[in-house]
């Protein structure tokens, strides 16, 4: 079958370019024993943020979705010495284990987990006068990335990287009569990205170990 070769690709790839990482490894394994869902980023997509992040120079990063701090590891481990993440998580178990992995991979001290509902944790973000974020990788609940994406605005600056994880879902972000809010707001999301006078965007699809999917991509431009 076709996700048995993407399997096999994606098997290689990360054979051949995403060292063996215990911390990493780690991570995925508590989160799932912890009975977290597996809809972590996969290892070769994890790298691709960290080399995205590393090629911008982010000292500032905002995540959208902590889980078991997977992708959370990756992004932290581009930082320089006095870089810092803040990363948004709902649950209460995700942000415990989070907090565990992200001490054994050694960069808790550099990054802020903000337990609560993204949109009010965003809001107060805004409203303590945080500083602007250099990158920005939105990938909690999908029917409200076009919220994510307005109150990101307000802490970017021209310059700022935004990244919109899971944009493709098997195809059906093109089929305007699916009701499902997931994809009526990666739709919307789409359609903020691309009207919207302060970005530039594009977006990407992607076949792997985690299937169909894609990612969006933007820059602020003012
Ligand atoms: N970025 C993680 C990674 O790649 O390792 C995966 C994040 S997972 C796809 C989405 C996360 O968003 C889940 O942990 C879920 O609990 C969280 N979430 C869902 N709704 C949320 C909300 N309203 N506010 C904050 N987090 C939320």
């Amino acid at each position: 079958t076709m996700q048995a070769q993407w399997n096999a690709v994606d098997d290689y790839f990360c054979q051949q370019l995403v060292p063996q990482d215990a911390a990493l490894e780690a991570a995925l394994a508590d989160s799932a024993a912890a009975g977290l869902p597996a809809i972590n980023v996969a290892p070769n997509q994890g790298k691709f943020l960290n080399l995205l992040a590393r090629i911008h120079g982010a000292r500032r990063i905002l995540e959208i979705g902590t889980l078991g701090g997977y992708s959370t590891i990756w992004l932290a481990r581009a930082l320089p010495e006095n870089g810092r993440l803040v990363t948004l998580e709902y649950e209460t178990r995700h942000v415990e284990v989070a907090a565990a992995n992200l001490a054994r991979a050694g960069v808790a001290g550099k990054v802020d987990i903000i337990q609560g509902a993204a949109a009010d944790s965003l809001q107060r973000l805004i409203d303590d006068g945080a500083a602007p974020f250099d990158l920005v990788f939105i990938d909690a609940d999908k029917p409200n990335n076009p919220v994510y994406l307005e109150l990101a605005l307000r802490l970017s600056r021209p310059g700022t990287v935004i990244v919109g994880d899971n944009v493709v879902r098997t195809g059906e972000v093109a089929n305007p009569a699916n009701p499902d809010p997931a994809i009526v707001g990666t739709r919307r999301f789409i359609e903020l990205m691309g009207g919207h006078p302060r970005l530039s965007a594009t977006a990407i699809q992607t076949v792997g170990g985690k299937g169909y999917d894609g990612f969006a991509l933007a820059i602020v431009e003012g």
